[in-house]
Parts: structure tokens; C-alpha cells; sequence
């Protein structure tokens, strides 16, 4: 469904990424960690197709089309979504017009009830009352009321593919909870899930009996393995397992 083969992304002369090969399968759930600085997030905003990441080495296919010739909104339509580390206030965009704008696009003919419905049952699970609505995006939320509009977007859009950059930093516990619940929801309705975090916290919210960990060293996956790796990171930290891997 999404493959990577030999990506390679350099900023200021710099490799971010580099010779990194990745596949994800349909209804894949994939963990990715790493230390501050290896590139995780460089990844995600890749693979959304961020102006300042269009140009990088190697391929990457989404359903077996080439993506560098699509910008963001068309990988979104196509199924591909990125949820952001840092969600950006949108001045003058209103949510619920937001919403509804994104609902046309990837849902098409669809009623404008079925539509209001659906935006006022996902503000709901995600814990928000509907006053969300009537805010501009991100204007005056605080972190982690960012991170579950992030989600809501997600639970609307419903992607094939949905990348989440630390969807719990910063969060309180029962945000994690409301994003943690909406991530397994995705996951058991189909969506792949490429779920960039650093802590173990979120993780055991999550269903990850057949989950795939990667772990991240300056730019490329060094070693991956299966959800009791995450766990050995939450115990050693990243130095230590790198030494054990032979992976510095
Ligand atoms: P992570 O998300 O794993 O913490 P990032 O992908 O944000 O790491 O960053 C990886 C490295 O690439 C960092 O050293 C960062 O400063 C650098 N970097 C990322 N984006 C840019 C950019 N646009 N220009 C210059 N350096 C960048
Ligand atoms: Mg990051």
C-alpha cells in the first residue's frame, strides 16, 4: 500500500533521511521511535507532502503511484493523511466550514445533514462540546486540544493511511485516553496506522498484538521488532539498545 524505497531527504546540505526503505500493508498498525533530532518527524511531513520536503531522493508509492507529483490535498483525497507534531492555528478558518469542506471532498455526494451529523457525533467522542465549532482552527486551543482535533479530523476523513506525529505529547491523561480510543477505532475500521511517539504511555492504550516497531536512528530504521521492543525502550532508552544491536 505505501512503499518506501531508498528515501533519502536533505536539508542545508544535510542527510535527515537517508536509504530509508519502508512498506505498509493495508490495515498494517506500524510504531515508529527514535531519539529528539532522528528524524521522525522529517518522515511524516514527507510523506504528507510538505512544500519544504518535496525534494528527496528515492521513491515514494502509494497504491502503487508514484506520490511526487501529488501536493498534500491530493494525497489526502487519495487516502493519506498526516496528523501534525505541532497542529498550526489557522486564522480566519472556522471549524465546523473546515469540517465540512473536507467532508465534500473526501465523501462527495452526501447530504449536508448526514454531513452536520457526523461532525457533531465525532466532536462529541473526541470530547469536545459543539461551541468547538464555532472556533477558528486552533485558535486559542491548548496542546493536547490540538492533538484530538487532529483526530476528529482523522475519525471524519476515516484515511487508508493516517501518519500521527506524536499524537501524546503534551497531552493530559484523558486526552490520551480520547486519542488512544480513536487510533484502535481507525485501526480496527482499516486505516494503516504509522504512529510516531516516544513514550510508552499512549502505547499501552493501544492495541498492538500485531503491531510492527521501528526504531530510528539518524535518518534510516536501524532495528524493528515487535511490541515488547517498544517496552525495552521505555526500560533501556534508545543508547542502550543500540549498543545491544550493534546498531551504532
Ligand atoms: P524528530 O522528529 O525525530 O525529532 P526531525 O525530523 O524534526 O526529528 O529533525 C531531524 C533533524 O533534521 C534535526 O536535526 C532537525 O534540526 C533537522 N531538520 C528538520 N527539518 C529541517 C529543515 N527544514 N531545515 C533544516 N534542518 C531541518
Ligand atoms: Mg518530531
Amino acid at each position: 500500500m505505501l512503499e518506501l524505497k531508498n528515501l533519502g531527504v536533505k536539508k542545508d546540505g544535510t542527510a535527515i533521511l537517508q536509504n530509508l526503505n519502508f512498506i505498509a500493508g493495508e490495515s498494517d498498525f506500524h510504531v515508529v521511535m527514535g531519539p529528539n533530532g532522528s528524524g521522525k518527524s522529517t518522515l511524516a511531513r514527507t510523506l504528507a507532502g510538505h512544500p519544504e520536503y518535496t525534494d528527496y531522493e528515492g521513491s515514494i508509492e502509494f497504491k502503487n503511484r508514484d506520490l511526487s507529483d501529488l501536493n498534500p490535498d491530493e494525497r489526502l483525497i487519495e487516502g493519506l493523511m498526516m496528523g501534525f507534531q505541532y497542529p498550526p492555528r489557522i486564522k480566519g478558518v472556522n471549524i465546523k466550514r473546515f469540517l465540512t469542506k473536507v467532508l465534500e471532498k473526501v465523501d462527495g455526494a452526501e447530504g449536508p445533514e448526514t454531513k452536520e451529523e457526523k461532525i457533531k457525533s465525532a466532536t462529541g467522542e473526541l470530547g469536545f462540546s459543539e461551541d468547538l465549532l464555532s472556533r477558528n482552527i486552533n485558535d486559542g486551543l491548548s496542546g493536547g486540544e490540538r492533538k484530538r482535533l487532529e483526530l476528529l479530523q482523522a475519525r471524519l476523513i476515516e484515511p487508508e493511511v493516517l501518519i500521527l506525529d506524536e499524537p501524546d505529547s503534551g497531552v493530559d491523561v484523558d486526552s490520551l485516553e480520547l486519542i488512544s480510543d480513536q487510533i484502535n477505532h481507525l485501526h480496527d475500521q482499516g486505516t494503516t496506522i504509522i504512529l510516531i511517539t516516544h513514550y510508552g504511555s499512549l502505547l499501552e492504550e493501544i492495541d498492538l498484538e500485531d503491531a510492527r516497531v521501528h526504531l530510528f536512528k539518524d535518518g534510516n530504521i536501524v532495528t524493528s521488532g515487535k511490541a515488547d521492543l517498544a517496552g525495552e525502550v521505555d526500560e533501556k532508552g534508545f543508547n542502550q539498545i543500540y549498543e545491544e544491536c550493534g546498531c551504532n
